[in-house]
Formats: C-alpha cells, sequence, structure tokens
C-alpha cells in the first residue's frame, strides 16, 4: 500500500487543486485494504476515483483519502465483472470491441467505475446504474457487502452510495449483446455531440450543477448572464454556462465564488436552491 502523511491532494485532482491532507492511501490490493480499513475503524475516510467530480476545498483536512486502483475486467458468460479502479472509457472502448451495449455513450466521461457507480453517471438518456447487477463494496469493518440493482437505488447522478460509508471495489454489468459497429456509430454521435456542446483540453469538473426536471441549468445561466463570470483563474465556460473552466495554479476559493455567484442567480430565478453536482469536500 502507498501511504503518505500531509500528502498535497492537489496532485491526484483532476483539476490540480487542493491542500495538505492527513493520510494519503492507495492499493490495488484488496485484501491489504480491508485489514486497513478493520484496523482503522476510528478514522474518517474519503474514497476516492478520478476525482473528475471532487473539489478539494480546504488548505487542511485531517481525514484519510483512499484510492482503490484494482483495474481487471472479467468477461463471464453473462456477466461482465469489473474492478471499480478500471477508467470508464476503458470499459466502453472494450464493451464496444466486443459487442456489449447499454453504456457506449458514456465512452468521454473521465470518471473510474467506483466513482461512477456513486454519481450514476450518464448522458444523452444512458446511465450506468442501467446495466448494473450488483455492486461489491467493503463497509467500514473491512466486511464485504453485496447490493443488488434494485439496493442501488440509482436515480439521475444519484444512489444510495452517496449516502453509504461503503467503498465500491467490483461491480457486476450485466451483457446485452448488439453489433460493435452499431456501438461505434453510437459512441462517435454522443462524441462529436459533446465536442459540440462542451468545452474540452481545458480543466473542468464536468456539470457544475444538476438539471431539475425539465431545466437545462447551462442555458438558464447563459440567459441570466452568467456567461460573464470571471476572476483571475477561473470562469464560466463560453461554450456551456454549467461548467466552470479552471486556469493556471488556481485557488479552491475563485472556483467557490463562482459557484456561489450562479448558485444566487439561479435561486433569483428558480426560487429554489440549486443542486450541485460537483462535490466539495471542505475539510
Ligand atoms: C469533462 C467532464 C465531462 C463530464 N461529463 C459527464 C457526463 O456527461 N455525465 C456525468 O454523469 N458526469 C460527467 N462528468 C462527471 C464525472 O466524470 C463523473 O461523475 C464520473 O463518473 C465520476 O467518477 P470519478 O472516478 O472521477 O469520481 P470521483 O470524482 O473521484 O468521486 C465521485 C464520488 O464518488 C466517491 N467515490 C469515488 N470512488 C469510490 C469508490 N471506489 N467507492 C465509493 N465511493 C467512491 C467519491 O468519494 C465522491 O463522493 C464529467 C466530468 C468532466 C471533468
Amino acid at each position: 500500500m502507498i501511504e503518505k502523511d500531509h500528502y498535497c491532494i492537489a496532485e491526484k485532482s483532476y483539476i490540480k487543486i487542493g491542500g495538505i491532507v492527513k493520510k494519503y492511501l492507495e492499493s490495488d490490493n484488496l485484501l491489504e485494504v480491508k485489514q486497513y480499513l478493520k484496523t482503522h475503524q476510528d478514522k474518517d475516510f474519503i474514497y476516492l476515483g478520478n476525482t473528475s467530480k471532487m473539489l478539494f476545498a480546504f488548505d487542511y483536512s485531517d481525514k484519510y483519502y483512499l484510492k482503490f486502483t484494482r483495474s481487471q475486467i472479467v468477461d463471464k458468460k453473462d456477466t461482465l465483472i469489473v474492478d471499480s479502479g478500471v477508467t470508464l472509457p476503458h470499459l466502453v472502448r472494450y464493451m464496444i470491441e466486443k459487442g456489449y451495449g447499454g453504456i457506449e455513450k458514456l465512452g468521454d466521461i473521465p470518471g473510474l467505475i467506483g466513482g461512477s457507480i456513486v454519481n450514476n453517471c450518464g448522458c444523452f438518456f444512458e446511465s450506468i446504474g442501467d446495466i448494473v447487477e450488483k455492486v461489491v463494496a467493503l463497509n467500514r469493518r473491512g466486511e464485504i457487502v453485496i447490493i443488488s440493482h434494485d439496493k442501488a437505488l440509482f436515480t439521475y447522478r444519484s444512489s444510495i452510495f452517496k449516502s453509504k460509508q461503503l467503498l465500491i471495489v467490483k461491480v457486476y454489468f450485466k451483457k446485452i449483446i448488439v453489433s460493435s459497429d452499431a456501438l461505434k456509430a453510437s459512441y462517435l454521435t454522443a462524441h462529436r455531440q459533446r465536442l459540440k456542446v462542451q468545452p474540452h483540453g481545458i480543466r473542468t469538473l464536468g456539470s457544475t450543477f444538476t438539471n431539475p426536471q425539465g431545466i437545462s441549468i447551462g442555458q438558464l445561466l447563459e440567459r441570466l448572464g452568467a456567461k460573464n463570470f470571471q476572476n483571475e483563474t477561473a470562469r464560466i465556460s463560453l461554450k456551456h454556462a454549467n461548467f466552470i473552466e479552471v486556469y493556471g495554479h488556481n485557488s479552491f476559493r475563485n472556483i467557490l465564488v463562482l459557484i456561489e455567484r450562479c448558485s444566487k442567480l439561479l435561486y433569483n430565478y428558480l426560487d429554489i436552491i440549486p443542486k450541485l453536482e460537483i462535490i466539495i469536500l471542505e475539510s
């Protein structure tokens, strides 16, 4: 196990932002992680994927940051068994090649499988939870817990894992047989559409807010003038107003300022507090 004390989490952050954490842990060994959790039940853990949805908004955190990195795909007769450390683009490429459908439009989402399950990530009317059979996780005592699809409560950008202290280690996906060519075409359509409407090649955390039923927050923010919002190191994307672009050596504070300005704008217009899709960790 890689174990680092007083570690600068910006080094693991997708947008290269974050303060010092008391402990950073990384392992691809399930037994080792089980044992560690068992012997550190009194500690506060934060589980990390690719951190493409996480804003580390602190100078110091006394929590333990743990990343499980095992990344195998086992192809069984009717099921794909995928470690939580596999990247979503890699899994989608594998599935397209083999002719397994259901999540081909998700091939550009930069998450690992664990984090993607927590958020039930999705786009273009596909969500990862749709093809999940069951999820294998570790509880805070390091014991194996199995959560069936029904118990996982997948909804728009959410699942039971958002409110449970469970480390996802493995996911069983059902195999839906589709022609490879059809999957490739479907992926490419989604890919081109994404390039057209979202910023790319720039550091972002994806959508800042979730869309309330029937409302595109990006379009609404644009109409309300949010595309003018910027400061020294962050700006609301000119391409998609629900994205915050991050430049240079950023401070999390500059991002929080933009989130706050957009929240106020949305609150004043919608009369509801907008729901953040970005996960802000404050200590
Ligand atoms: C350019 C860009 C485009 C994006 N497009 C989309 C999109 O179209 N649709 C969409 O839904 N999302 C999108 N996202 C957001 C993001 O990529 C997804 O939500 C992603 O799947 C999260 O995976 P991650 O590994 O980065 O998770 P992280 O950000 O690391 O973690 C997310 C949450 O899951 C928890 N977590 C992580 N790993 C585990 C684990 N093994 N066990 C338990 N908990 C864990 C974390 O503690 C955190 O609460 C986009 C992001 C970017 C930067």
